[in-house]
């Protein structure tokens, strides 16, 4: 007799839910019989729905306590809730959300957790010490992948404490229109990213001389002495000499730091999910919410993202923001988002993927319910437009899309010195500016890319651990990781996915 056999097993999250997720390894088989009496009329896949009560057609189907679709037809109790069952609800109406009506109280203080981190001049903090090389254009990628090559064999053997020479590249600065009101997303995306709390204070940029993103945008204050331009060099290894050069003063420099004690409170932290699965919402993300209630607690600031994933769960969000205009932020964030799906004649059920619906997701309103879960339950201090940097400790609302890269580039643009990534069908995303921890939302997952996954949350979907037990691994591991105690697996590697800018404005 398999194990399955011997002890079958669903989770339900409210009391309200009349569908339940099989939590077993390989799904369970028809006939099998809970302790609850409840028995499968057919074989149901591990993460998928099983229905626990008999529905009628157009009766709700609930799960998170939450509507995630009416029955398509009528679904017998015991039987597989598949994807055709569920006919997706429409998404809140922006126009009369409640706001800030349910502002949860402060939580108490979380005193005298430090992290040991890189202090700069300007009061930041770093939790690696890379020398980040900026570019205006793309046209000078190849130029500056050659150098950087050049630098690290050549130059960074010479400056131990500096962690890593780190390109910026990325497909933005000229055939743009430059000018159009949306061009103001990646502008400020590539100047906050050149100015990262990780690159020590040190800026470099790489321009070409014709770009339409003119490289003193890039530089603070518009100084021409950080800029190498490549059309006022003579020839190639003039170019390749200057960036070296340049490269070689500033890695001196940043030699010269060492870590010192300094409070969580200084951390900006981001959150994110990749290939979600009906776990997710069940293990990864309600521990990293509860690791979030923790940092919030010891002063950090903490960002959560992904507007495609919180759309539908937005009633249950605008009543945290902590005041009415933080509130309407919110509203608007996700208002610009449903104008610009609309543009290009998409939907929101465009999210999930085919990946995520094999995990057992069934539509994007049960993928919202389980993200938000990140949130934790803190109070939503701020809402950020995409790119912009953080300015107020506590729970951000920091807007992006939900594709992984752009999300992970945003985030970095807001100021992120780490960030927390949950997965379920796993993925091997990584980025060079900031370390990213993976949170598995299933054990099987992590054995089976047991040299990819930091940290275990499958363990609360079997019983072996508490939320708040995975909840409190997260937080420490952040900390080890951000005072470079502990290496992430993907910096292990040197997985490192490319830089992925949101330009909503046109390309010309
Ligand atoms: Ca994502």
């Amino acid at each position: 007799m398999s194990d399955n056999t011997n002890n079958p097993r669903y989770i339900k999250l409210n009391d309200k839910d009349n569908v339940a997720i099989i939590a077993n390894a390989g799904g369970l088989s028809e006939g099998t019989l809970f302790s609850c009496g409840l028995t499968l009329t057919e074989y149901v896949p591990e993460g998928h729905k099983v229905a626990l009560i008999h529905l009628e057609k157009d009766e709700p189907i609930v799960r998170y306590g939450e509507v995630i679709g009416f029955a398509h037809s009528t679904i017998k109790k015991g039987s597989w809730v598949k994807e055709s069952l569920v006919v997706m609800n429409t998404p809140p109406k922006l126009d009369d959300l409640p706001i800030a009506n349910k502002v949860p109280e402060q939580a108490e203080a979380l005193e005298g957790y430090t992290f040991e981190g890189y202090r700069n001049e300007d009061g930041t903090v770093g939790t690696k010490n890379v020398l980040g090389i900026t570019t205006s254009v793309q046209c000078v990628a190849g130029v500056l992948d050659y150098a950087v090559k050049r630098i690290k064999e050549e130059i960074l053997p010479k400056y131990p404490n500096v962690d890593d020479v780190v390109p910026l590249n990325h497909n933005y600065g000229c055939g743009v229109a430059i000018n159009a009101p949306e061009a103001e997303i990646p502008i400020r995306t590539v100047q906050n990213m050149a100015v990262h709390p990780n690159f020590g204070g040190e800026v470099l940029v790489v321009g070409l001389g014709c770009e339409k993103l003119v490289p003193t945008r890039l530089t603070p204050d518009g100084s021409t002495e950080d800029i190498v331009s490549l059309q006022d060099q003579i020839g190639f290894t003039n170019m390749i000499d200057s960036i070296m050069e340049m490269a070689d003063e500033r890695l001196a420099r940043l030699n010269k730091r060492n870590r010192v004690t300094c409070p969580v409170s200084d951390l900006v932290i981001g959150m994110q999910c990749g290939g979600s699965d009906a776990f997710s919402g069940v293990t990864a993300n309600p521990a990293l919410g509860y690791a979030a209630d923790l940092l919030v607690r010891a002063g950090a600031t903490v960002l959560f993202s992904e507007v495609t994933e919180v759309r539908d769960a937005i009633h249950l969000l605008t009543p945290r923001a902590v005041n009415e205009d933080v509130g309407k932020a919110l509203i608007e964030e996700m208002r610009w988002y449903d104008h610009y799906l609309q543009k290009g004649e998409a939907d929101r059920s465009a999210n999930p993927s085919p990946g995520n619906k094999v995990g057992g997701l069934t539509n994007v309103v049960e993928k919202s319910l389980g993200s938000i879960a990140k949130s934790g339950s803190s109070p939503i201090v701020d809402v950020l437009s995409p790119g912009e940097r953080a300015t107020k400790k506590g729970l951000n609302f920091a807007a992006t899309p939900a594709s992984d890269f752009v999300c992970g580039t945003l985030q970095l643009a807001s100021g992120m010195h780490l960030q927390v990534f949950t997965t379920g069908r796993g993925t091997p995303y990584g980025l060079s500016m900031a370390p990213v921890v993976k949170v598995a939302t299933r054990n099987a997952l992590t054995q089976q890319w047991h040299d990819l996954i930091d940290v275990n949350a499958g363990t609360i979907a079997t019983g072996e651990a508490a939320i708040e037990e995975v909840g409190w691994e997260i937080f420490d591991y952040i900390i080890d990781v951000a005072s470079g105690h502990k290496e992430t697996w993907a910096d292990h590697w040197g997985i490192h996915n490319d830089l992925s800018l949101f330009n909503p404005a046109p390309v010309t």
